[in-house]
């Protein structure tokens, strides 16, 4: 994605991305000990930053990682935009606990952290997908129970999204015990009987930023709305199902496991939302 001529930032700097250098055995490489965000601006403008930013600050907490200042953070993220020239851009935060040595498992204490910040062409959903809906299958979700942490610790989100590209579909949506937790890097939401439900908040689903707009979106559109999970079976028989996130937006999922959902278009929810969602992103 980088032709080398890109800035970013590193531990207060920025540089060329080709002299971004950290230690190999920095925290984050030994032992995914990082957490990161990933921000979206639309025309130059970061959506929901300051949610980003909070949510950084909670996952640093549950992981006792000691943050610089949000102030330094902030600016990174505007800076690295500014220097980008894009107006849309997807700009990454990584904030590892830093390098502390050889190999150990103990967590270092007064160790400065490693931030790096860049700023990235969006990775859009193929247009195709969003207009006619995208294909999905279910993975056993065999990850830890601090999946509230945004942690860089993602092994199995990118197992799971491999194994959709593989059977010829572009989300994963993860089941623990019979239930619809979320996707591979996406929240999910089904529809039935014209109210959208999520899965609640909790350590078995990231708390998406965008799922939260989504929320917001259905109060203000009138659509009822419930945090209230869901089993996979009932989502079969789901009228709309479809997925949210940063870089993702809203995604109608067209199929899943090969069986249509509803209609096997986008449903009007779904539409509605994205339609909302445009309308907040660009206003
Ligand atoms: N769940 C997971 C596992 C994710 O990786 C993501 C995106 N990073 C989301 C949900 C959506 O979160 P957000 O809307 O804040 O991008």
């Amino acid at each position: 994605m980088s032709d080398g001529s890109e800035t970013v930032y590193l531990n207060g700097a920025y540089v060329p991305y080709e002299e971004a250098r950290i230690p190999v055995e920095d925290r984050g490489t030994l032992f995914a000990d990082g957490i990161y965000e990933v921000v979206r601006a639309y025309a130059g403008r970061l959506f929901e930053l300051e949610a980003h930013l909070e949510r950084l600050v909670q996952s640093a907490g549950e992981i006792r990682l000691n943050l610089p200042p949000v102030d330094e953070l902030r600016a990174a993220v505007r800076g690295v935009l500014d220097r980008s020239g894009l107006a849309d851009s997807s700009i990454y935060i990584q904030i590892t606990r830093g390098f502390a040595g050889p190999r150990a498992h103990a967590v270092p204490q007064g160790i400065a952290p490693t931030v790096f910040v860049a700023a990235r062409p969006v990775p859009r959903p193929d247009a195709a997908h969003v207009r006619d809906g995208a294909a999905a299958i279910t993975v056993p979700d065999r990850r830890w129970h601090m999946c509230h942490v945004k942690s860089v610790g993602l092994l199995l989100n990118t197992l799971a999204k491999q194994a959709a590209l593989d059977a010829g579909a572009q989300e994963a949506l993860f089941v623990r015990d019979g239930v619809v937790t979320e996707g591979s890097a996406t929240n999910c939401f089904a529809v039935f009987g014209g109210t959208v439900h999520t899965h609640p908040e909790g350590p078995h689903i990231l708390s998406g930023i965008t799922r939260q707009v989504l929320l917001a979106l259905c109060a203000d559109e009138g659509i009822p709305a419930r945090e209230q999970p869901f089993l996979v079976s009932a989502m079969y028989g789901a009228d709309e199902v479809f997925v949210t996130g940063t870089n993702t937006e809203v995604l109608p999922i067209r199929t899943v496991d090969g069986r249509p959902i509803g209609t096997g278009e986008p449903g009007p929810v779904a539409r509605r939302l994205r339609a909302a969602m445009e309308r907040r992103v660009r206003g």
